[in-house]
């Protein structure tokens, strides 16, 4: 079975731990948006890893993993990576291909990035600052420079004339400062030799191991509400975090995809600006920001911490197809008295049980809430369903109700093992075919 993992919220969902959970079950697991903005923090034998860009499937022997053409790649923070594995003696030979159609993030998007959140002043995105929106900016507007393209070095081919077209569109947007276009050529053809063992025809590379019965775990980066078409617009990243660009962002066809697994939160979270209507602003906002620790990976910045939003998570169902939840972070729940739970929102005298598409009438809406009571014995590192309290079962129980999907992983601590599997799911499904 092949299965796409993806947000189901606003990113940071930990889908690094239900990814890492899951990659035994594959052979491949495959990248398919985003760029080094995403941050997955896993644990290899006792050491904190954060991964921007390689999947954590890196840190499994025998998993092959894919960078896919949907997704923009900084070589130089690939390798930096690349020397971050090597230092714990991760082997990768022959196991990482990155996409010969992927785009590259060239030295000065960084800086376009810093300066085009500069000029959004009072409504800044709370971009990364890492280049990776202009760079598909430039992958859209036909004129962007793609890891393929480096196999030819030479001053008068494609490259080089790329470059030079990128250069001087650089150079009409930012004032005051001419960048010349050899020296972004002459750090492309550095790169060149420590890249082109691992570059491949990906789409083409999926297509013969799925052909060949190899199960393959599509991997989303960023949620489902930062996604470049179907997220809060304008405060959203620059591709198709949802399920469909699996399919755009690897060159597989839909079918390919045999289900589709959503990570949420037990409750919700965001980093950067555009609305979250279960924003808790208090102390319990604060409570959930302490306990979860929700500081971004990337960049370290506070995330804003609500309620759970099941308006938001439905509609990631609808959007994504997801056939089950993974709930995460269940035990930051331990111990509050009341748990409200978003069931609808109310936009001036209307009530509303979808999502608004205008994120201006998204901003005004308030929650419903439906409240639910908390639980006072712990569910941290707890391993069976049966063994959560009887209020944390429930809790869950009214989540699925409203999300409409059954929730097959419940996470109730970072360590891998606290993880509930349930009975019958999707996800023990793939544990039987594992073990069959
Ligand atoms: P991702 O980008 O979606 O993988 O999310 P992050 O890596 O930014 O955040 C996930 C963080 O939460 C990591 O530090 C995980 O170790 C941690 N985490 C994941 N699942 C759980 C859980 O069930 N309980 C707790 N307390 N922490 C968790």
């Amino acid at each position: 079975m092949n299965l796409c993992v993806l947000g189901a919220q606003w990113g940071d969902e930990g889908k690094g731990k239900i990814v890492d959970l899951l990659t035994p079950h594959f052979a491949i697991v495959a990248r398919y948006q985003g760029g080094h903005n995403a941050g997955h923090t896993v644990y290899a034998g006792g050491t904190k890893v954060v991964l921007h860009l390689i999947p954590s499937g890196i840190l499994h022997p025998g998993v092959t993993c894919i960078i896919g053409n949907g997704v923009v790649v900084d070589p130089h923070a690939l390798f930096t990576e690349l020397d971050q594995l090597a230092a714990l003696g991760v082997a990768v030979d022959g196991r990482l291909l990155v996409s010969d159609k992927a785009h590259l993030i060239l030295p000065y998007h960084r800086e376009l990035d810093v300066l085009a959140e500069a000029r959004r002043a009072e409504r800044p995105i709370g971009t990364t600052s890492r280049g990776i929106g202009p760079a598909y900016e430039d992958k859209i507007a036909r004129r962007g420079i793609r890891v393929g393209d480096l196999a030819d070095p030479s001053s008068d081919g494609p490259l080089a004339h790329a470059v030079r077209e990128n250069v001087a569109a650089r150079n009409h947007l930012v004032g005051g400062t001419a960048l010349q276009w050899e020296p972004v050529l002459n750090d492309l053809r550095g790169v060149w030799p420590r890249l082109q063992p691992l570059v491949a025809d990906t789409s083409s590379y999926l297509y013969d191991a799925i052909a060949h019965g190899r199960a393959v775990m599509f991997e989303g980066a960023q949620g489902t509400l930062l996604d470049i078409d179907h997220g809060t617009y304008p405060f959203v990243t620059s591709s198709n975090a949802t399920a469909g660009g699996a399919a755009t962002g690897l060159g597989i066809g839909p079918r390919a995809i045999h289900a589709v697994l959503g990570v949420a939160k037990a409750y919700t979270t965001r980093v950067g600006g555009g609305p979250l209507p279960t924003e808790l602003s208090g102390a319990i906002g604060e409570r959930l920001r302490e306990t979860g620790q929700e500081y971004g990976a990337s960049t370290g910045r506070p995330r804003r911490c609500g309620w759970f939003d099941a308006v938001a998570v439905r509609y990631a169902v609808r959007v994504n197809g997801l056939d089950a939840l993974a709930i995460t972070k269940l035990d930051v729940l331990d111990g509050l008295e009341e748990l409200p739970v978003a069931i609808g929102y109310r936009c001036g005298t209307a009530l509303l049980e979808d999502m608004p598409g205008d994120t201006l009438q998204l901003a005004r809406c308030e929650p419903v809430y439906e409240t639910l009571p908390g639980w006072t014995q712990p569910t941290a590192g707890v391993t069976t369903y049966a063994q959560l309290p009887r209020e944390a079962r429930a809790y869950i129980k009214r989540l699925e109700e409203l999300c409409g999907v059954p929730a097959a992983i419940i996470s109730t601590g970072s360590d891998r093992t606290h993880t509930i599997v349930r009975d019958g799911s999707l996800v023990d499904r793939l544990g039987a075919v594992a073990r069959a």
